[in-house]
């Protein structure tokens, strides 16, 4: 084939090393992956597929900005895939055996799901986030919960939610093992479809809205006859969540926090806040985040002694936003780093090993506004404990240094010592001034170059090409002999683990090498 049979993008958002900063890091990463890029650049350019460079941003937000539709399907190689339901589409991530038969125009199959209905009641109040939705979902339902189900978010509630917190919700849906997650198409998706310069998309969509990208009236009127299953929400009374240590499905809501801290021996001290990933690294996610962190400038206040602060943004747009906007001024006057648009510490990019905690393997607290904590995900001490939480609370978790501050109901002390309350966060669903495009450099290479010669040296240790399997003889395999048998919570990140073995995705044999060392 000349061109891929469907519109494909490869994005370049796991081998970002999170150390020096932003440009520093980026530079580094083509030093440290030069062949792996320059792999996937010519693989775009012989084959049509849009080729967005490190530094240009996470995919899942890359996708919500560019390409992501309402009422389409979409598969993703990349289990938060799901992310893109918060543009009313279904989006599933799958391996990339599935993903090439999507491309080379083989059909998909999928055993039918059931539905999982989610009743969002009420509307989002002042500390509220969409985060905390899920993160009380993943409490509910457990990291295997949902398999075997889209979840699909109805209800009065959703109208209180933009269109980058419910990518937020359906992106969590892979921590509760969902196939997917889906919203019905409102108002705050148009204007995101306009603000990404789309306004054609939002059109066709509002055309559509009644007939196809909603729910059937009946549906809201007996929810329990239509779907396999039924949970209520209200969003009014949910409070901020914080899920971990080690799993995603360990919820503890912030008023038991303090209690939870002391009962499990969990080191109260925050060692880093981050705030970042696919999950939370929007423009209202940050504005937001940085609407506490104002508040704690006016006061002389900075994150607290012994903390760091690290913000990644979620693409080259959002970077640049955040910029013009004063955001990332008043993160940086807080005390922040402001890392590349890349995973970076959510995916074990993070290299922390000057820290003490990580150099002797200590017990030690993060919060961040990720997705995953299984151990040593992010920065391979198998000891750091990762809370995952809402922008919001990072940035509380930031400024008082403590697991058990509760900025809903506990004070701070200024830099004179006198004691003042956080003001509930205020942010804008969209920029007032449009996003900013960015950096001509990280916007996609479209190249199509169908004759282009693919590099892959034979020495490599990262790169190697598969070679064709002998034909199927047509029978079921017999006497296979079971080389591992696993107990208990086995997740992608125990079947293929992140951090230092990323860079083996393109070799088999050396990937084989490290499956399921992590079970
Ligand atoms: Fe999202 Fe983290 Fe996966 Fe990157 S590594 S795609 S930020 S969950």
């Amino acid at each position: 084939m000349k061109q891929t049979a469907v519109p494909t993008s490869i994005h370049c958002d796991h081998l970002v090393e999170a150390y020096e900063g932003a440009d520093l890091d980026v530079a580094r990463s083509w030093q440290t992956s030069r062949e792996i890029y320059e792999f996937l650049q010519a693989a775009s350019q012989k084959y049509g597929i849009a080729f967005w460079k490190p530094g240009s941003g996470i995919i899942h937000q890359l996708v919500l900005e560019n390409y992501a539709a309402p009422g389409t399907l979409m598969l993703g190689t990349d289990s938060h895939t799901p992310n893109a339901g918060g543009l009313g589409m279904l989006a599933i991530g799958v391996g990339g055996a599935d993903a090439v038969d999507a491309m080379a125009a083989i059909p998909w199959e999928l055993k039918a799901p059931r539905v999982l209905g989610v009743h969002l009641h009420g509307s989002m109040h002042a500390w509220g986030s969409p985060k905390d939705v899920i993160l009380a979902l993943a409490g509910k339902l457990s990291v295997r919960g949902g398999t075997g189900y889209i979840i699909e978010y109805f209800g009065e509630g959703v109208d209180s939610l933009s269109c980058t917190g419910m990518a937020t919700i359906c992106n969590m849906g892979a921590e509760v093992g969902a196939t997917t997650s889906v919203f019905p198409y409102t108002s705050s998706m148009a204007r995101y479809l306009k603000a990404t310069r789309r306004a054609d998309i939002a059109t066709a969509a509002t055309a559509q809205q009644a007939g196809y990208l909603s729910a059937d009236s009946q549906v809201a009127a007996d929810p329990a006859k239509f779907y396999d299953e039924v949970v209520d929400i209200d969003l009014s009374t949910l409070e901020p969540g914080y899920n971990g240590p080690f799993t995603p499905d360990l919820h503890t809501p912030r008023s038991k926090m303090a209690d939870k801290v002391a009962a499990e021996g969990w080191s109260d001290h925050v060692s880093a806040a981050l705030i970042g990933s696919c999950t939370n690294s929007s423009y209202q996610d940050l504005s937001r985040a940085a609407s506490l962190a104002r508040q704690a400038s006016k006061h002389g206040l900075q994150v607290a002694k012994g903390t760091e602060f690290l913000v990644s943004p979620g693409s080259e747009q959002i970077r640049a936003t955040m910029e013009r906007d004063g955001i990332q001024e008043a993160f940086e006057a807080i005390g922040a780093k402001v890392l590349a648009n890349a995973c970076g510490p959510c995916i074990g990019q993070w290299n922390r090993d000057e820290h003490p905690a990580v150099r002797n393997r200590e017990s030690n607290s993060i919060v961040s506004s990720f997705n995953r904590n299984f151990r040593a995900r992010n920065d391979g001490n198998p000891n750091t404990m990762n809370f995952l939480t809402s922008p919001e609370m990072v940035l509380s978790a930031a400024l008082s240094g403590r697991l058990s501050f509760n900025p809903l109901a506990d004070e701070l002390k200024d830099n004179k010592g006198r004691s003042f309350r956080l003001e509930p966060p205020t942010g804008d669903e969209l920029p007032a001034a449009g996003y900013a495009e960015g950096r001509e450099e990280y916007l996609p290479l479209l190249d199509h170059q169908p004759a282009k010669q693919i590099p892959i040296s034979p020495e490599s240790m990262r790169l190697q090409p598969l070679e064709a399997f002998a034909p199927w003889n047509g029978q079921e395999f017999q006497d296979t002999r079971v080389l591992v048998t696993v107990q208990g919570k086995c997740t992608t990140d125990h079947i293929s683990a992140a951090g230092k073995w990323l860079k083996y995705k393109g070799h088999l044999e050396n990937l084989a090498r490290n499956t399921l060392i992590g079970a």
